[in-house]
């Protein structure tokens, strides 16, 4: 005789990192139980960190065992970690197939996203921690320059996934934490190619009821997706925002980023011009110098007219040697070029990448998971 299933057993655990606090009373009430205890889930979750239904002793603890059933908390598994003598982590994390929460049609909604591995990073600093999270696994947008643009797409990251990776580093480094968190989406991804889940991601993050991180301390990165700029302008809850620029003309960006040619300089920096910034705000500009490509005097002073009208700040990013045809930028060509941007009253810094000997760039990790050759390849992220 065939055995009977139980009825519970056929109900998958249901995933409840990423939701909304509408979305969680909704679920409570789909439960039968009161709305409130969704919000009550929503804190202890988000603001106490707590990650499973038996710790969070301000439900009934009928409820946290119908929970413990019914539904689930699945943080991204850490499955590798490298540490760097400056103190950076590179986590690399494993991601199980989730529902496409982000699909609009039902039927969409019902399609299985993959397995994916990603990267992560925590660095820590006196009084601050940043951590840089992906926001997709893999990248579709190809920057010449990238190592995560060999990858392709693998698949777009769910809210659950995005915020459960700064979840996640915080919570490793629980006993070490300084009082301000920063976060950055410069990890593997274009975020405004995976659009809502980044903003429910974000809503989370910048919720006083959630995360509270301060929207000061909140940067998005793009390549220049200009309508995924023209969206998050009118998002209520917005981080800052920066821009990955790496070129003086157009005619240079295309060669490095074929995204340029769909969405020109022109095009981008209109759509910065009309970025709502708040009072506090300024746009940030990366810039990648790569050594006899984008370094010159001529470059530094077309990026001066470019920028003129937008209230910016500048990183320059000397570009670590690879195999890629670019060169490492002289330090006086790197302070040559700092001083004309300076000069004309321009904020501007030079960064340099952390972690280096643990691979400081998004994209490396992930490669080496998937057992690719990675000795000569280098890369930068946005
Ligand atoms: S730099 Fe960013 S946008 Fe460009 S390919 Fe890499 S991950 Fe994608």
């Amino acid at each position: 005789m065939a055995s009977q299933t139980p009825e519970s057993a056929l109900i998958r655990p249901r995933n409840l990192l990423g939701k909304s606090p509408e979305e969680l009373r909704a679920f409570l009430e789909s439960l039968g139980e009161p709305a409130y205890r969704g919000a009550q889930i929503y804190h202890a979750l988000y603001a106490e960190r707590r990650f499973d239904f038996a710790s969070m002793t301000n439900l009934p603890a009928k409820l946290r065992e119908r929970l413990a059933r019914e539904a689930a908390i699945e943080l991204p598994r850490i499955i590798r970690k490298h540490c760097s003598d400056d103190g950076t982590v590179r986590y690399v994390l494993a991601l199980e197939a989730s529902k496409d929460s982000a699909a609009n049609d039902s039927e969409a909604n019902d399609r299985l996203l993959p397995p994916a591995t990603i990267e992560t990073v925590f660095m820590p600093e006196e009084n601050r921690q940043t951590i840089c999270i992906s926001t997709q696994a893999g990248c579709a947008v190809d920057c010449h320059f990238c190592l995560t643009a060999t990858l392709g797409l693998i698949r777009n990251l769910t809210a659950g996934e995005i915020i459960g990776q700064v979840l996640v580093a915080l919570e490793d480094n629980r006993s070490a934490l300084k009082p301000q968190t920063n976060v950055v989406l410069m990890g593997q991804g274009e975020p405004l190619l995976n659009f809502e889940p980044v903003v429910a991601s974000i809503r989370i993050l910048l919720d006083p009821n959630g995360m509270n991180v301060s929207p000061k301390h909140v940067t998005l990165s793009t390549s220049g997706i200009v309508p995924g700029i023209e969206r998050l302008a009118r998002e209520k809850v917005r981080p800052k925002l920066a821009i990955s620029l790496n070129a003086s003309s157009n005619e240079q960006r295309n060669e490095i980023m074929p995204i340029n040619r769909k969405y020109p300089l022109e095009a981008l920096l209109d759509a910065c011009r009309r970025y709502p910034l708040r009072p506090w705000e300024h746009l940030t500009f990366e810039y990648v110098l790569l050594g006899g490509f984008n370094d010159s005097n001529d470059d530094a002073r077309r990026v001066v007219k470019l920028l003129a009208n937008l209230r910016t700040k500048v990183n320059l990013i000397p570009w670590n040697p690879g195999d890629l045809p670019y060169a490492k930028p002289d330090p006086a060509r790197i302070e040559a070029f700092r001083k004309i941007l300076a000069d004309k009253g321009m904020r501007v810094f030079v960064r340099y990448s952390r972690g280096q000997d643990v691979m400081a760039a998004c994209g490396q990790l992930a490669l080496m998971e998937m057992g690719a050759a990675t000795s000569s390849l280098t890369q930068i992220s946005q």
